[in-house]
């Protein structure tokens, strides 16, 4: 995609230009082709409005029209301060380039600091759209300041532009945080600090119906559950190495008598410690320890997001401690378990990636060659088996073991991070982790790290753009909505409640004194499954009239049958 990053970038210097041309006194940032298109950052006198971003678009689309070549030009970096010598954030990065000569890209009279490449003149920028104004601070440093970024994008013709707008609409419709305000899922209250999720009670339903589902299935495949704390000594965090090579995510540690003590980032060292409660014999092996474990970590608020992207969450963590000889069927079992749980949430497409060491330079990693070779095999042979294709990325194994990252493509054919399937060699070796082998004789275990759905609250986010909210009938908060016609039917309306809720399904009354048609408008903006109308004929026959979110009609049901119906589709998880 070089000629379109060239577009791209193209584009930018077009805007950058326009936009100096509009406003002046403008700073300039810098402005690179991104990966769905191209950013400017400026410094301006005066904040941008929305509007600005039309009267911007008319001055490129004069731009493009002048079709000025884009000439390179090899400056001294002398002569390159003289032209910049209104710009400072121009100075600062001519001051950082390691060689003496720098180039600028001309486009008529116009002109930036620019290593290029560049299409071959303003007529060639694309079909383009500015999109969006966000604050950035310059370099991403939050000490330093706070510049406006114009985002746009460009395409070689005008249909890929619109289908571009058109996914863009519709990945906004889905927007997970917007989502979660209507339909009243979870928030994030600035009273109580940036990053930290509160879940409503109707997200909670679906973090509980997705808990008890994860732990059901544990069970069924030799998991146990644990339950760990979330403070500890902060001496445990050095012998397991946190404290050294994580601590920058890691809160500043509290005090409680006299001792200091860390808030978990990780659940690792504590299932460690349950391992270490006793001696553990060959033949036990493997433990699969799972736990729901929540954990903190900073990030900073710049980069923070919704549900995806926070400072506190739970992790589906669970830690394998096996026999060297355990290790294949463990991780195959692990890989099997992953891609099923994904499939239930109705994800198909994956994106697979077996991270294993550089081969040119093997002596970084720790562990011998023997069992890095076994566990690089076990990796591998767990995917081939399973006919999955993947990628494998030589030299992104981290230091301490081999790893499998699966990322889920969504409805809208965006990758999400996923299951993660580390092998860890270090931790065995910092805690000095052993089993009594068959002769007696104490032999290192080896761990591994896996999460299923990463976190729920980025898991949650990723669920709720991929069912646009509305939520399969298992997962769905509220089930069914029951309408009353008129005030009479409420008796009636509230007996069928009665029996469902009994019956276990999750359904409300639409008592409101609104029309029916208006409470039926207001189930499908909730999303909800099944609004079921009730009126004389269905209080005298004992039905429900069926309606479903989409706006089909199913007609008047049995109660039984509407409950039979509701519960085939729990148990297929649909
Ligand atoms: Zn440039
Ligand atoms: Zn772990």
């Amino acid at each position: 995609m070089a000629d379109l990053d060239a577009m791209r970038h193209s584009a930018s210097h077009v805007m950058a230009e326009a936009v100096q041309s509009l406003i002046p006194n403008s700073r300039l940032g810098i402005g690179p082709a991104i990966e769905e298109g191209f950013y400017y950052d400026f410094e301006l006198p005066r904040p941008l409005a929305p509007d600005d971003l039309a009267q911007i678009e008319a001055r490129m689309a004069e731009i493009k029209v002048r079709n000025s070549e884009f000439v390179c030009q090899e400056l001294s970096k002398d002569e390159a301060r003289a032209l910049f010598s209104d710009q400072p954030y121009k100075l600062e990065l001519i001051a950082e380039l390691p060689d003496e000569k720098v180039s600028i890209y001309r486009q008529g009279d116009w002109y930036d600091l620019c290593r290029g490449p560049h299409v071959h003149s303003t007529g060639e920028i694309g079909e383009f759209k500015l999109l969006s104004i966000a604050g950035a601070y310059w370099r991403g440093d939050e000490k330093r300041p706070m510049l406006q970024r114009i985002y746009g994008t460009t395409f070689p013709d005008k249909q890929g532009l619109e289908t571009y707008l058109h996914k863009l609409e519709e990945a906004e419709r889905r927007d997970h945080r917007r989502l979660g305000k209507e339909l009243d899922l979870f928030s994030i209250q600035e009273d109580a600090g940036p990053g930290l999720i509160f879940w409503h009670p109707k997200g909670a339903m679906i973090r509980y119906l997705i808990e008890n589902f994860w732990k059901e299935e544990h069970l069924k495949r030799g998991y146990q559950l644990v339950y760990s704390p979330h403070i500890a000594r902060a001496d445990l965090w050095k012998t397991s190495g946190h404290w050294g090579w994580y601590r920058e995510n890691m809160y500043a540690p509290m005090e409680i008598e006299g001792a200091p003590y860390l808030i978990k980032p990780m659940n690792c060292p504590f299932h460690i410690l349950i391992y270490k409660s006793r001696l553990r014999s060959y033949r036990e092996l493997p433990f699969r320890w799972a736990e729901l474990g929540t954990v903190y970590r900073y990030e900073r608020s710049g980069t923070l997001h919704g549900m995806l992207r926070v400072r506190g969450f739970t992790q589906d963590d669970a830690h394998i401690f096996c026999r060297p000889d355990q290790l294949e069927a463990e991780v195959a079992k692990a890989l099997d378990f992953a891609i099923f749980l994904l499939q239930t949430f109705g994800f198909r497409e994956f994106n697979v990636e077996l991270s294993v060491r550089d081969p040119q330079n093997r002596t970084k990693y720790l562990g011998s060659d023997e069992i890095w070779d076994r566990a690089e095999g076990a990796l591998s042979s767990a995917l081939e088996r399973r006919g999955q294709p993947y990628h494998r990325a030589e030299g992104e194994a981290v230091f301490y073991g081999p790893k499998i990252d699966i990322k889920l493509i969504d409805a809208l054919g965006r990758p999400w991070q996923g299951p993660t399937i580390q092998v860890d060699f270090n931790m065995p070796e910092k805690f000095d982790l052993n089993y009594v082998s068959e002769d007696g004789s104490e032999k290192r275990v080896i761990m591994v790290h896996r999460a299923m759905l990463g976190s729920l609250e980025r898991f949650m986010g990723c669920l709720i753009e991929h069912y646009a909210g509305a939520f399969p009938v298992w997962l769905a908060p509220v089930q069914a909505t029951i309408i009353p016609i008129a005030d009479r039917h409420l008796d009636y309306a509230q007996k069928v409640n009665d029996q469902l809720t009994e019956a276990g399904l999750r359904v409300e009354v639409d008592s409101r004194p609104e029309r029916m048609n208006q409470k039926i408008r207001q189930a499908q903006l909730n999303k909800i499954p099944y609004m079921l109308v009730v009126g004389d004929k269905e209080g005298a026959d004992g039905t429900v009239a069926v309606r479903v979110r989409s706006g089909e009609n199913l007609g008047p049901m049995p109660v039984a049958e509407l409950q039979s119906l509701i519960e085939r589709q729990v148990r297929a998880k649909e």
